[in-house]
């Protein structure tokens, strides 16, 4: 038995499944920048992206699914070539689904990617993107000398087409911290992003997101190499919430990779934690009402999933007193 698991016993609590409400498809590792958090280690040079094969096996399940939500990763989910076809083909499903993409803003400031505003605000794109700070220093730290002004225009063109404005066009920001640290509060949080992006660039937006730092790929590299790995898995362990277990999104979630192969969530997926029932599990594989017994696999990592506040592809999982 796993610390993670042993802890959950501690506090007599089970990490079960309930109906899955998220189909999460990780669209491939190409990115057009390489931020030190990222924990699929996307960049430029990277070449996996799913085939358009797998892609239509994928959704051809989906659609004889209740799943209501498709939630797209990558790398940059607008750079595979199949992005719009796949996005078409899902909203005019004969019971459409929502889609939500983790949008690297910067992506639109690149040549031949201008389409991604009109094209998301007509398919009411939920759209979930990073922006770890509201100053530029930290989020060029992050992610790159400029990422920050690119990101300003990007959000600046997605408010003149409604997104963060329209409650039909949703913009959702992200906070990840900028060290080996929890997040802070996210109501407050939210509230001092919304003055400051408002103030100094005119933003709006809906929600903010507070996401940890999770120790695997690019980001457990940069804790070793500071010598902070240690510090950081003792901070996530000793900050576990029981209250967190209930929401935790492997409950409802089912994420697949750009092989089609199935996991727990993203994270799982970067550590090759891939779901079985019997032979491996793909997702045109999996029959849904069996799907629910099948147990979640955990590791030390998931401590990152319930340290304070908890943290999810959706933010916080609950609020702190
Ligand atoms: S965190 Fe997102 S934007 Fe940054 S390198 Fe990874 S996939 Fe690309
Ligand atoms: S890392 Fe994955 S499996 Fe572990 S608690 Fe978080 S979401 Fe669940």
């Amino acid at each position: 038995m796993n610390a993670f698991d042993r802890t959950l016993e501690e506090h007599k609590l089970a990490l079960t499944r309930s109906v899955p409400k998220i189909l999460q498809l990780n669209m491939g590792k190409l990115c057009n920048i390489t931020c030190t958090h990222c924990h699929v280690n996307a960049g430029p040079g990277r070449k996996e992206l799913i085939s358009t094969t797998h892609l239509n096996l994928a959704l051809d399940w989906m659609e004889k699914t209740d799943v209501p939500t498709l939630d797209l990763t990558g790398g940059t989910p607008e750079m595979h070539p199949d992005f719009r076809d796949m996005v078409e083909r899902v909203r005019f499903f004969d019971q459409p689904r929502e889609v939500m993409t983790r949008l690297n803003a910067t992506i639109i400031e690149e040549p031949g990617y201008e389409w991604i505003p009109e094209f998301h605000a007509k398919h009411k794109i939920v759209c979930i993107a990073s922006m770890p700070c509201y100053s530029p220093d930290n989020v060029n730290e992050q992610r790159g000398v400029g990422v920050f002004d690119r990101s300003i225009t990007a959000f600046q063109k997605l408010n003149k087409l409604g997104y963060g404005i329209d409650p039909d066009l949703k913009l959702h920001l992200v906070y990840n911290p900028n060290g080996a640290f929890l997040p802070p509060d996210q109501k407050k949080l939210k509230a001092d992003y919304k003055r400051e992006m408002k103030k100094h660039f005119d933003i709006d937006f809906h929600d903010l997101f507070c996401i940890t730092n999770m120790p695997i790929a690019r980001y457990a590299t940069y804790l070793k190499r500071s010598k902070q790995l240690a510090e950081y898995l003792n901070l996530l362990t000793e900050s576990f919430n029981p209250s967190s277990v209930g929401n935790l999104m492997c409950r409802d979630t089912i994420s697949v990779d750009w092989e089609g192969r199935v996991f727990d969530c993203d994270f799982n997926q970067q550590l090759n934690m891939q779901l079985a029932n019997g032979s491996p599990l793909n997702v045109w594989d999996i029959d849904i009402d069996k799907f629910v017994s099948l147990p979640i696999l955990t590791g030390r990592h998931c401590f990152g999933c319930t340290a304070g506040s908890g943290s999810s592809c959706g933010g916080a999982l609950v609020e702190l007193d």
